[in-house]
């Protein structure tokens, strides 16, 4: 085949060989914990392989040992996830969370420094805050729409040995504000200040899903998800996953290996299976949440509302999506007129769209973002992140838009 495909092409065939299993057109569950060699020659062959004794041969693939190790569903899902990021590798987790503190604890050491955005969501804030100190990592935050001249004089002030930061961690839009953060500001600010060795950029992707936001495009090393949000899409799994270059892969891998946190057969089986239809599902997501945010933007009942198709060129943020987003994405946040009772009052009328946290799935959600999901966040620090009691976060799903609506204007309608 000369032309190439796009990944929506792509997604219910890539990387499967029916003739390899009875010529079934879809690639069957492998519920299987172990796998037969055929001698014990090519069983040796495998174990020097994955444990590093030799290079790979040109076109030898790694040879299936222990699903611990490895297994064709999820190295079919890797392969697929792949494309959307145009990464080179990918390694699926058994939750977004294990993705994440895999990431974070095979690249801190103890007396390394990570600086992290705020606001992060709430798993990974407790991770850097109460683990990572722990095991003498330093930690630092800085607020999105800051320059890099900000941030270095925000490191000084906190007495930051430069030579120490290893990584720079960030979720750009940030959750639930939406705030933009530059990611390859941020490449060039850790350019400027590197010593020898690189200073690694992660990006939880989570919010724009694989189809709006290609952080490796712009200057991260590693992009991770939530697979429990758009990529798994219908709120029946939580998975994760970690996409980066082959060489960071091959030791994030190697402590998934050890840590036994990779996605089990089933997992695999559901996200592959969920990503057939990820582009629809994406795309009918953002046409209603810009239906949706232009009938709330002009609601009486609403103060105010920030969704990123709403965002106006005079807006500083307004170059950073030009130049990073693809999308408007599909996550709406804004204020009743009011407080907590007022938002409580219309997350308990609502008939349609279910009162529940989590995102990006094909029922429409909505929660409290400060007395739910950002629970945990110190209390001085929720308004200066724009968290406060009137605030609702609404995931626009796949249902009829004019629906959705009704039942937003219906549950407004209380206050
Ligand atoms: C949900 C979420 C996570 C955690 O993922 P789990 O699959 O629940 O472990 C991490 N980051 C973001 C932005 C999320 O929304």
């Amino acid at each position: 085949m000369s032309k190439k495909l796009n990944p929506e092409s792509l997604m219910m065939s890539y990387g499967y060989k029916p003739e390899l299993s009875e010529g079934a057109i879809k690639c069957p569950i492998f519920q299987t914990s172990t796998f037969v060699f055929k001698t014990a020659e090519e069983g040796k062959a495998f174990f020097e392989v994955a444990y590093g004794k030799r290079e790979k041969g040109v076109n030898e693939e790694l040879g299936l040992i222990y699903s611990r190790l490895n297994n064709p569903d999820l190295e079919i899902l890797e392969n697929r996830l792949c494309l959307w990021d145009e990464a080179e590798d990918c390694a699926v987790f058994e939750s977004g969370m294990s993705a994440i503190s895999t990431v974070l604890l095979e690249f801190l050491k103890p007396g390394d420094t990570i600086l992290y955005a705020l606001p992060l969501y709430g798993g990974t804030d407790h991770f850097i805050h109460h683990f990572l100190p722990s095991i003498g990592v330093k930690v630092h935050g800085f607020k999105a729409g800051m320059s890099k001249n900000e941030i270095l004089a925000k490191l000084e002030k906190e007495q930051v040995d430069l030579r120490s930061l290893k990584m720079i961690y960030l979720e750009t839009p940030a959750n639930p504000t939406n705030d933009l953060i530059d990611i390859s500001l941020l490449r060039e600010f850790a350019n400027d200040i590197k010593q020898e060795e690189d200073i690694l950029i992660a990006v939880d992707n989570t919010y724009m899903g694989p189809l709006w936001q290609h952080p490796l495009k712009h200057g991260a090393d590693f992009v991770i998800y939530s697979a429990t949000k758009y990529i798994g899409g219908h709120s029946d799994v939580i998975a994760g996953a970690v996409l980066c270059s082959r060489e960071l892969m091959s030791r994030v891998k190697t402590l998934r290996t050890f840590l036994g946190n990779m996605a089990g057969p089933w997992t695999g089986w559901l996200l592959m299976r969920s990503l057939e239809t990820l582009k629809v599902r994406m795309e009918q997501q953002q046409s209603n949440a810009v239906k949706v945010s232009e009938h709330l933007a002009k609601h009486p009942k609403i103060k105010s509302i920030s969704y990123l198709g709403l965002l106006e060129e005079k807006d500083p943020s307004y170059p950073i999506f030009k130049k990073q987003c693809k999308g408007t994405g599909a996550m709406i946040s804004f204020n009743v007129k009011g407080g907590e009772k007022e938002a409580f009052k219309v997350l308990n009328a609502l008939k349609l769209i279910k009162l529940a946290v989590s995102l990006g799935s094909t029922e429409s959600l909505a929660q409290h973002p400060k007395t739910m999901t950002h629970a945990g966040v110190e209390e001085a620090s929720m308004e200066e992140m724009g968290i406060f009691d009137s605030l609702i976060r609404l995931s626009v799903g796949v249902e009829n838009y004019e629906d959705i609506i009704w039942d937003l204007d219906q549950a407004l309608e209380q206050i």
